[in-house]
């Protein structure tokens, strides 16, 4: 055997699908050095997800490959509701846009899971600052130690596979032979049949059999986002909580040859007595169809035989949904067949914070929400950036701790979510109002425009944190559970009173969302820009100064004094800043004031602090925006919007993934400290 060799790393991914993707791109964003393997030889190429919600897409943006994703994806503009008339027949009975008007600067879109696999690996490589090795296909963890002591405490030994063994894993888990040209099968990565819990194991076997290499790797942290079966989850002891349901469904990608009038659109359909459809149209002439089995129900076991499910089998169901609309095709891309679950992981991260499960590693439920890909994304873009900052010694340790608080809350909505919308869905529709057992038509609407806020990923909200400062118990997981160790740097007692005077002073920016977009003006230049996309990631936390009418003397007085106060040398901003680095390289101030911008000027209006100087740069003119009426885009009032005092303005501290953290007045630079001193390290300047 060959002789193992060590290295050291700060953040060890396991799994290379979006979560671990997202992951990898927010660590190379903010410059942490991470490794990332993947058990495949590939990425995906075809099927799988393909819904993007609009938080997703402005998660994108902020990597900087939202307008790839957008020029390549097919919209989605508006969902049909189909339902049987009073003589059964199928009809057109609602439309309703796909998105809510005016929630996001993006709407809802889809495209292929390879292709976002694409740009991340793309992103990865452009913003990593050694020439990334790419993803470290072929290999898998062979086991996982937790220490107390040292800078890298977890060990984790890697094994890699020969390109056989990669092979083999397909056949033990598939079990059948592929299905020629009809398209790629992904049943064998479904959660259909009886892949065996310890196929991993086998691997590893073959591999030590033959003397195969394998490494042992010490890092700080490590993020698993391998998947539902998820290995890491299993290390860990944890487990997925959550049902099985006898709904089966299909899915088909194929360019259609249909007389159905709305096959470009995204459209659920409710057949009188032969189940659910849902189309979903795609990039490329494809449409995506989910398709109700009525003909498969899983055992006593509550299994389904896989080997029923067949293309012809899922898409004469389809037919049959679709009549007396014809429908056909020549080529399918790719096709799976799934048994909805919801399940929810019992922890996200282990007690001391060192190891953490992201993904479809910690829940599962039915894709046709089109939620799996985006809060799996979701779940890393929360946690790479506070292992990210705490691995660099930027923020406290006790920051990781609201990872597992905030998701896990996201998780258990998802599942309430999807098991209603799961079950109004797969339901017969009612015939008339007596008929209890059938599902309304209204109720189905209903649910549908409500999730569709929900399905945005804008209603997030996360709770009380040492990040959000809110009142209620930062220790409360959304379940009734706590967890104390949530508890460690939470110093914010905030009555609720309180909170909502501070509240009032941006309505429109809600403490523990997301930083809503409008359009403000660079005061230097007068170009507009979403305001969103000041916020890139890239590890920095933002102070949104809402200056006010900067012209006005007292005003200008007030935000002279908040100014002075950050400039002070005792200050959060410069203790929280490493000696030699620029002033806005840990919390970055951008301003947004509501006067002229014609008669105001950049340098004699604003404090050097606002616009920070440096020998080789000059002046930053990217940092102050007036909230003003541009000469092409019209006028994004961003006062009115966000609900703050065109006077007076007000104060908004900013995590690095655009989540709201505090909110205060501009005399308020105690509690802004107070925030800062709660989840950054500062340097002791005494
Ligand atoms: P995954 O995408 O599953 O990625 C996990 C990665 O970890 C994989 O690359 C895997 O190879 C790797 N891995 C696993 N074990 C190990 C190990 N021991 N060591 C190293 N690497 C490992 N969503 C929808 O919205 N619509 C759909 O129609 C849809 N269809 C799907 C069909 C199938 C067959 C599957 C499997 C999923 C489908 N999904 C669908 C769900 C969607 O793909 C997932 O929600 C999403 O990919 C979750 O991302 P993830 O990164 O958490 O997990």
């Amino acid at each position: 055997a060959r002789e193992t060799s060590e290295s050291n790393i700060d953040v060890l991914i396991i799994g290379a699908g979006p979560a671990g993707l997202m992951a990898a791109a927010s660590l190379a964003h903010l410059k942490v050095p991470f490794r990332i393997v993947d058990r495949r030889r590939t990425k995906i190429f075809t099927g799988q997800a393909d819904g993007l919600q609009c938080r997703s897409l402005e998660i994108f943006d902020s990597l900087g490959f939202a307008d790839r994703v957008w020029k390549e994806a097919n919209h989605m503009i508006e969902i049909c509701m189909w339902n049987p008339g009073p003589d059964g027949v199928i009809r057109r009975s609602d439309r309703i846009p796909d998105t809510i008007v005016g929630l996001s600067r993006f709407q809802q879109i889809v495209l292929h899971q390879g292709r976002i696999e694409r740009f991340f690996l793309d992103n990865i490589d452009k913003y990593t600052e050694k020439k990334w090795g790419g993803v470290e296909r072929g290999t898998l963890p062979e086991s996982l130690e937790i220490g107390m002591t040292g800078e890298y405490p977890v060990k984790v030994v890697l094994r890699g596979l020969s390109d056989e063994e990669v092979e083999v894993k397909q056949v033990i888990v598939s079990g059948e032979k592929s299905v020629g040209n009809i398209g790629s099968d992904g049943l064998f990565r479904s959660n259909l049949g009886d892949a065996a819990e310890d196929e991993e194991e086998e691997l590893i076997r073959q591999s030590k059999k033959r003397g195969g290499e394998s490494e042992i790797v010490n890092t700080k942290y490590v993020i698993g986002c391998d998947g539902a079966r998820s290995w890491t989850r299993r290390a860990l002891g944890f487990e997925l909580q959550g049902e099985a349901t006898d709904f089966i469904w299909g899915v088909m990608d194929i360019i259609p040859i249909t007389d159905f009038p709305d096959i470009r659109m995204r459209c659920a359909i409710h057949s009188a007595n032969d189940g659910s459809l849902m189309v979903i149209p795609r990039e490329n002439r494809l449409v995506r169809l989910y398709i109700q089995l009525k003909e498969v129900t899983p055992d006593a076991s509550g299994r389904a035989d896989r080997s029923k499910i067949t293309p012809a089998l899922i898409f004469g169901a389809a037919q049959k949904i679709l009549r007396p609309y014809k429908i056909d095709y020549e080529y399918c891309d790719w096709w799976t067949a799934y048994q909805i679950g919801q399940r929810v992981g019992t922890s996200f991260s282990d007690d001391t914070n060192r190891v953490f499960l992201a993904g479809d590693a910690v829940h599962t439920h039915s894709p046709k929400a089109g939620q799996g890909m985006n809060v799996s994304m979701q779940d890393s873009y929360n946690l790479a950036w506070k292992v990210g900052l705490v691995a660099k010694g930027i923020c406290k340790p006790s920051i990781l701790s609201s990872y597992q608080s905030e998701r896990r809350r996201v998780a258990k909505d998802l599942i309430e979510f999807d098991h209603k919308f799961a079950r109004l869905f797969s339901g017969r529709p009612a015939s008339d109002v007596m008929d209890a057992e059938g599902v309304s038509m209204e109720e189905f609407k209903d649910a549908f425009l409500k999730g569709n806020l929900f399905a945005s990923g804008l209603s997030v909200n996360y709770g009380p944190s040492n990040l959000v400062v809110k009142p209620g118990n930062p220790a409360e997981q959304g379940d009734g559970s706590t967890r104390s160790s949530l508890l460690e740097g939470t110093p914010h007692n905030l009555t609720e009173e309180e909170f909502a005077k501070k509240q009032a002073l941006a309505s429109g920016l809600p403490v523990g969302m997301r930083f809503n977009s409008f359009k403000v003006l660079n005061q230097a230049c007068a170009r507009p820009w979403h305001l969103q996309e000041r916020l890139k990631l890239d590890g920095r936390f933002r102070i949104v100064l809402f200056a006010g009418n900067i012209l006005a003397p007292e005003q200008k007085q007030r935000v002279q004094t908040f100014c002075d106060k950050l400039d002070a040398p005792t200050s959060f901003l410069r203790r929280a800043t490493p000696k030699d680095d620029k002033i806005d390289s840990v919390v970055e101030i951008l301003t947004i004031h509501s006067a002229k911008r014609t008669e105001t000027e950049l340098l004699r209006d604003f404090p050097e602090i606002l616009h920070p100087f440096d020998a080789h740069n000059g002046w930053d003119y990217n940092k102050v925006f007036v909230d003003d009426v541009s000469y092409h885009e019209g006028f994004g009032d961003a006062h009115t919007n966000y609900g703050v005092n065109k006077e007076r303005g007000c104060v908004v501290a900013v995590r690095p993934d655009q989540y709201v953290g505090w909110i205060g007045e501009l005399e308020d630079f105690e509690q802004l400290t107070n925030y800062f001193e709660g989840c950054l390290l500062l340097r002791d300047q005494a």
